[in-house]
């Protein structure tokens, strides 16, 4: 390819709301043949609403007070819809996990806050009610986290966004071109299986860690797959490095952009589709 030919792709790019690192990133686009795609924020708007609060030995405020309080710090989507409006009390030694929740002190008190087993693998028990409450969110395809302090949970506050109004056509689109799409996500199985099947995607892989992305787009690869990978969040960047293929969402995080080969500035993965129809026509006329 010459440079020039891939500049003009470059340009073309640039019109459809696409940002390229460089002309060369083109090459790697054209020969993708299967495509990951994060879900909150991806698939779905990552604009997560607190949709219910579960209280168990403890007030509902309590549970609302100390979750927004070690939210505060975290830039998560799921810290941010915790965190709206709430007032907090004062957050001390914070620690966040990525993929798993957050701990930290409230008002000098320790406490947690994430997935169920992030919780107990921190010793704290689950009451029945509480659990329940998981179980019951996760069935309607929302997420629950768990909050809890002084050896035990005292509540579920259970968040939910929605599926994109592109992300079915994004689906067909990138089906259209010959390209299999799975959906990869930290959140619980049944919630990746209910946004999955409202897009049209198949193939779900839930409960995965951060690094344990990059470990699938690396088993992928090994497999003698050309791979992009579509995020949009922190704990995206390692696998959006790793992948041949990087894409960010644009309105997602900063290190998530700097870890991709391609930014999608308005965040339509329809675009991504686009992408590789644009880098496939512009290498045929080149060649
Ligand atoms: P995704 O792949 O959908 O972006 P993550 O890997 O970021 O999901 O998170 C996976 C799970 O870890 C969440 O569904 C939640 O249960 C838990 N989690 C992560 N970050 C937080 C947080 N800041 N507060 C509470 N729970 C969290
Ligand atoms: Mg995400």
């Amino acid at each position: 390819a010459t440079p020039t030919a891939l500049m003009v792709g470059t340009g073309r790019g640039a019109q459809l709301g696409i940002l390229i690192r460089g002309p060369e990133v083109l090459e790697a686009t054209r020969a993708v043949d299967i495509v990951v795609l994060d879900k909150t924020g991806t698939v779905t708007t990552g604009d997560m609403r607190l949709a219910e609060v579960v209280a168990d030995g403890a007030s509902e405020d309590d549970v609302r007070r100390v979750a927004a309080t070690l939210e505060s710090a975290s830039e998560h989507p799921i810290a941010r819809a915790i965190a709206a409006g709430t007032p907090t009390g004062t957050l001390t030694e914070f620690a966040n996990e990525p993929g798993l929740g957050v701990t930290g002190a409230v008002d000098g008190q320790g406490a947690v806050i994430g997935r169920p087993a992030f919780l107990t693998a921190r010793g704290l028990t689950i009451s029945d009610t509480l659990a329940d409450a998981v179980s019951a969110a996760e069935a309607r395809g929302a997420t629950p986290v768990v909050v809890g302090w002084s050896g035990r949970a005292h509540g579920v506050l259970v968040v939910a966004d929605t599926v994109k109004e592109s992300s079915a056509e994004a689906v067909r689109r990138l089906r259209a071109l010959g390209l299999s799409p799975v959906l990869l996500t930290g959140d619980n199985e049944r919630t990746a299986r209910a946004v999955a099947s409202e897009v049209g995607i198949a193939d779900v892989r839930a409960g995965v860690l951060p690094a344990d992305k990059v470990a699938f787009v690396r088993g992928l690869q090994e497999r003698g797959r050309v791979v992009a990978m579509v995020g949009d969040g922190v704990n995206d960047a390692a696998a959006l490095a790793q992948a041949d293929l990087g894409i960010a969402m644009g309105t997602g995080t900063d290190v998530a952009r700097e870890a991709s080969d391609l930014t999608i500035v308005s965040g339509d993965l329809r675009v991504a589709a686009d992408a590789v129809r644009l880098s496939r026509r512009t290498l045929a006329i080149i060649r």
